[in-house]
C-alpha cells in the first residue's frame, strides 16, 4: 500500500488496502459475492495453489492471487488488512463468529495430553467449550482468579501435576462482567517459563471487551488478540462474526485451520464489518463518554451499593496499577450491586425504557441485562457469587444516545424499585 502507515487507523478505515480502480472506480470497496475467482491462465493458477499450500516463498510485493472465498475473498482481506492496525498486527483472520475465533485458536494450539491455563471468568460460551467439550478431546483445563499473584500460579500449575504439558494461555480482561483486571504481562512470564526454544506457550487475550480502541494486547505480550467482531468492531447489533489477529507465524496456523474448518466469514459479513470500521472511533469514544457519566451518576445513587466501572477504580491499589499500564481508557461497560436482590435488579431492568434489555454489547444502542440468570446462568451459583456475579449485580453496555436521556432513564428505572 501506498498509504503512509503513520496515519492514525481513524483516518484509513474509510479506503485502506481498497484499490477502486480494479472495482470500475467504485469508491466504496463491493460486495464480492462469489464462491470462486477465473485464473487468467492455468499457469497462473498453479502458481496461486502453490503459495497456498506453502509449496514455494511469495516473492517480493507478491500477494496470494485470489482462488476460493473459502481460503481468501476481497471483503475479508481488507477487512483483515484495515483490522490490523488498531493492534499494530502482521496479520489477522476474520471468523463467522467470536466463539469460531475462539475455538479455532484452542483447537489449532492444543491437542491430546495438553493443559491450558484460562482466567475466570471467561464468556459463557468459551467456558462451556473450555469445560464440556475440550475434556472429550483430552485436554485439561486449569482456572486462575484475578488478583491471583503469579506465584499463587505458579503454585497452582507445578500443584496440577500437568505444569509440563502446559501449550496455551487464555485470558479475558476485563473479567465480563465484574471489570477485574487482569496483568498480561504477567501471563507472558508465565507462559515464557513453560515455553522451550521449539515449542513456544502462546498467549491469547479475548479484547472484546476494550478492543481495539482501549487495550492493545499485542503491546503488553499476548500473541494472540481475539475479538467477537459482533460487539465493537459490529457495533450495530446486526451481525455475528469474529476475528484474530497476531504474527504472522502464528495466523499462518490460524488460518489454515480455518480453511479446513471453514469458519470463515462471507463476503456480506466483510462488507458490512468494513462500513462499521468507518465509525468505530467515533461510536467507542462517545459510548467511553457516556458510560463515564452513567457510572458517576450510579456511585452516587443510594439505590446503588457499588459500581465496577474501570474509570472508578481507587488509587493505589495493585488494580489501578495495571489499569495504568494497560488501558488506553475506562471503556463502555459497567456493573453496578444494586441494593436488594433478584427481585430489585428484575424490577429496574422492567422499568427501562429508552435502555434495552438484551445481552451483547458494544453496539450503537445501550442494553441492559442480568449476569447471575442470564449471560452467566450456566455457572454453578456459588461459583458464580464468588466471582461477585450476585443476584444483585446488573450490567450496562452504553451506546451512543444522549447521556441526559440515559442518565433519565437510569434514573426513572432506579425510582420504579
Ligand atoms: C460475545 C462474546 C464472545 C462470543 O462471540 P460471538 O460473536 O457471539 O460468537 C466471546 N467473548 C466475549 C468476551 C464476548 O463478549
Amino acid at each position: 500500500m501506498s498509504y503512509n502507515k503513520d496515519l492514525k487507523p481513524e483516518s484509513l478505515m474509510m479506503s485502506y488496502g481498497y484499490k477502486p480502480e480494479l472495482s470500475e472506480g467504485s469508491i466504496k470497496c463491493p460486495i464480492f459475492q462469489t464462491s470462486t475467482f477465473v485464473f487468467q491462465t492455468a499457469e497462473e493458477g498453479k502458481s496461486f495453489f502453490e503459495l497456498a499450500y506453502g509449496k514455494r516463498e511469495k516473492l517480493p510485493n507478491e500477494e496470494l492471487g485470489l482462488i476460493y472465498s473459502r481460503i481468501n475473498n476481497p471483503d475479508l482481506e481488507i477487512l483483515e488488512n484495515r483490522l490490523c492496525l488498531w493492534d499494530k498486527a502482521e496479520d489477522c483472520a476474520v471468523f463467522e463468529s467470536g466463539m469460531s475465533a475462539i475455538t479455532t485458536v484452542m483447537l489449532e494450539f492444543l491437542k491430546p495430553g495438553d493443559l491450558i491455563l484460562h482466567s475466570s471468568p471467561v464468556y459463557g460460551g468459551t467456558d462451556h467449550f473450555l469445560h464440556h467439550f475440550l475434556p472429550k478431546m483430552g485436554i485439561e483445563t486449569l482456572g486462575f482468579s484475578p488478583g491471583e499473584t503469579e506465584s499463587e500460579i505458579l503454585k497452582r500449575l507445578e500443584e496440577s501435576g500437568k505444569a509440563d504439558k502446559l501449550a496455551l494461555i487464555h485470558i479475558e480482561t476485563p473479567a465480563n462482567p465484574t471489570n477485574t483486571l487482569i496483568d498480561i504481562a504477567m501471563c507472558r512470564s508465565i507462559a515464557d517459563k513453560f515455553s522451550t526454544e521449539d515449542e513456544k506457550v502462546p498467549l491469547a487475550v479475548d479484547n472484546t471487551y476494550m478492543g481495539p480502541l482501549w487495550q492493545h494486547p499485542l503491546k503488553h505480550g499476548a500473541d494472540l488478540v481475539i475479538y467477537s467482531a459482533t460487539k465493537y468492531i459490529g457495533g450495530h447489533s446486526d451481525v455475528i462474526a469474529g476475528a484474530v489477529l497476531g504474527n504472522k507465524d502464528l495466523m499462518m496456523r490460524v488460518k489454515t485451520l480455518r480453511t479446513f474448518l471453514g469458519n470463515m466469514a462471507g463476503p456480506w459479513t466483510g462488507w458490512l464489518l468494513m462500513r462499521s470500521l468507518e465509525t468505530l472511533k467515533v461510536r467507542m469514544d462517545q459510548q467511553q463518554a457516556n458510560a463515564k457519566v452513567v457510572a458517576d451518576f450510579l456511585v452516587k445513587h443510594p439505590k446503588v451499593k457499588s459500581v465496577n466501572y474501570l474509570g472508578l477504580i481507587k488509587k493505589n491499589t495493585p488494580e489501578h496499577k495495571i489499569y495504568k499500564k494497560q488501558y488506553e481508557g475506562s471503556g463502555a461497560m459497567l456493573s453496578f450491586d444494586i441494593d436488594g436482590g433478584e427481585r430489585e435488579a428484575f424490577q429496574f431492568l422492567n422499568a427501562l425504557k429508552l435502555i434495552r434489555l438484551a445481552v451483547s454489547l458494544g453496539s450503537t444502542e445501550s442494553l441492559a441485562e442480568h449476569p447471575f440468570t442470564m449471560t452467566h446462568a450456566g455457572i454453578e451459583p456459588e461459583d458464580a457469587i464468588a466471582m461477585g456475579i450476585t443476584e444483585s449485580l446488573l450490567r450496562i453496555s452504553v451506546g451512543v444516545e444522549n447521556v441526559e436521556d440515559l442518565i433519565a432513564d437510569v434514573a426513572q428505572a432506579l425510582d420504579k424499585v
